[in-house]
């Protein structure tokens, strides 16, 4: 049975790069017909905010990303304090009294002598009286897991074969001073415990995945197959922060997205794969396979993500879009004609207000000065309002016979004038729309 999980901290709003760990992990437990749990990592209690949860939760609903199960890592934490317990037993964990600047000149020593800054282990050397000693003046210490100094193997679905010395690596603090439980050792409880069997992450994760996977053999377990996506970057390299609330879920749902683009662009960028734009999430678990992903950073471009909403949105039929337009504003007795009118045209949801304010109260025209005289003639010989299906036929014929103009010259300046745009949906269909006569 495929497991998954997706592991947010509730500390922040999910990001697009966020967005793509959910979604892999969702893909794969899908076309498994698996489980996939939403899993919130908050053992952290002053970061984590219940409202970060509700918006995580809202954010997944929005693309339709259900999840079978939801787990607090808040409320488990008597199993990691059993499994710290077996980590002791098996002496495999010890307590360190160093303070953050104690280690930070440790560091920087090591690097001065070109030597990776991990932790000496000097408090392994500690016997009963001086660890009673650093606990009275100290107060109580953090909790290192004492890796062991061998080579870390696993084969990772998106890098290949990935193969760590743990020497090179510090001896990971699982629980903190004031006996918080740090995300690491909750993380290899729950997935053990849970049985996730496959965990699609960050490739900022590497080196946890390989101390995890000491730390899960230290209790017993064997590990899920991991993969490790690479880091989204912004268009220009730059990297993408959570805290900083960049390119997160919500605005691009307020900038009016559709969900199957985000998750359409997102299933695809950065694989061997071209981006297409899917109507489902079943098509989209239909095509997915995390073995095609690169692990070069992958550049992303919310700009890439309107027309693909464009091309969603001109898709929809009306019966799917009638909330929306009601919600515009729009009268149900038009709000069909309507939609078949700028369907092609809206882009984004957020611009169907706006068509519907350009027929409700009229255009800002846009004349060109040379187009003046000819556009003034032209309203003249407009037909009463309101105007019907052949109203644009009938009107620029007679503006033809009129002036002599045809093509572009002719029909660029009425539209301009009538719609105060310069492209857009066929005017035939277009004027009939206006609530309001032109002239
Ligand atoms: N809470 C962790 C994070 O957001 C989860 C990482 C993981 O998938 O194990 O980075």
């Amino acid at each position: 049975m495929t497991v998954t999980r997706f592991a947010p901290s509730p500390t922040g709003h999910i990001h697009i790069g966020n967005l793509r760990t959910a979604l892999f992990n969702w893909l794969i437990a899908r076309k498994a017909g698996g489980t996939f749990i939403l899993r919130l990592d908050d053992t952290d209690p002053e970061r984590s905010k219940e409202e970060y949860a509700d918006a995580i939760r809202e954010d997944l609903e929005w693309l339709g990303l259900t999840w079978d199960r939801e787990e607090r890592q808040s409320l488990r934490l008597d199993r990691y304090a059993e499994a710290a317990d077996r980590l002791r037993d098996a002496g495999r964990f010890y307590e360190a009294f160093e303070t953050p600047g104690e280690l930070d000149l440790k560091r920087k020593k090591q690097l001065n002598m070109g030597r990776p800054p991990v932790y000496d282990r000097a408090a392994l050397g500690l016997d009963e009286d001086e660890r009673a000693r650093l606990r009275a003046e100290r107060g109580d210490g953090v909790w290192r897991f004492r890796l062991d100094h061998e080579r870390i193997e696993w084969a990772d679905g998106i890098l290949g074969p990935v193969s760590i010395d743990a020497a090179s690596v510090s001896d990971p603090v699982l629980i903190r001073g004031d006996g918080q439980i740090l995300y690491t050792l909750a993380s290899v409880v729950d997935d053990s415990e849970m049985g996730v069997t496959h965990v699609v992450r960050g490739s900022d994760h590497v080196t946890n995945t390989a101390t995890q996977i000491q730390i899960m053999a230290a209790l017993g377990h064997g590990h899920p197959d991991f993969a490790h996506h690479s880091l989204l970057t912004g268009p220009q390299g730059e990297a993408l922060s959570k805290r900083l609330g960049t390119l997160s879920l919500r605005q691009l749902r307020e900038a009016g997205l559709e969900p199957m683009a985000v998750l359409s662009l997102m299933a695809r960028l950065g694989s061997s794969d071209p981006v297409e734009l899917r109507g489902s999430l079943d098509e989209l678990v239909e095509g997915f396979d995390v073995a095609r992903f690169g692990a070069a950073p992958t550049k992303f471009d919310p700009a890439d993500l309107e027309p693909l909403t464009a091309r969603v949105l001109s898709a929809r039929p009306y019966a799917d879009m009638a909330g929306t337009i009601r919600a515009a504003g729009v009268p149900d007795a038009i709000a069909p004609a309507f939609w078949e009118a700028v369907r092609e045209n809206v882009g984004t949801r957020a611009r169907i207000a706006p068509w519907w304010h350009l027929f409700r109260d009229g255009p800002d025209p846009q004349v060109a000065p040379e187009d003046r005289a000819f556009v003034d003639e032209a309203m003249a010989l407009l037909p009463p309002h309101p105007y019907g299906e052949d109203a644009w036929g009938e009107w620029t014929e007679a503006v033809k016979a009129r002036t002599g103009r045809k093509g572009k010259a002719l029909f660029m300046p009425l539209r301009r004038a009538v719609t105060g745009l310069e492209r857009g949906p066929d005017m035939a269909t277009v004027l009939p729309l206006f609530q309001v006569p032109l002239r």
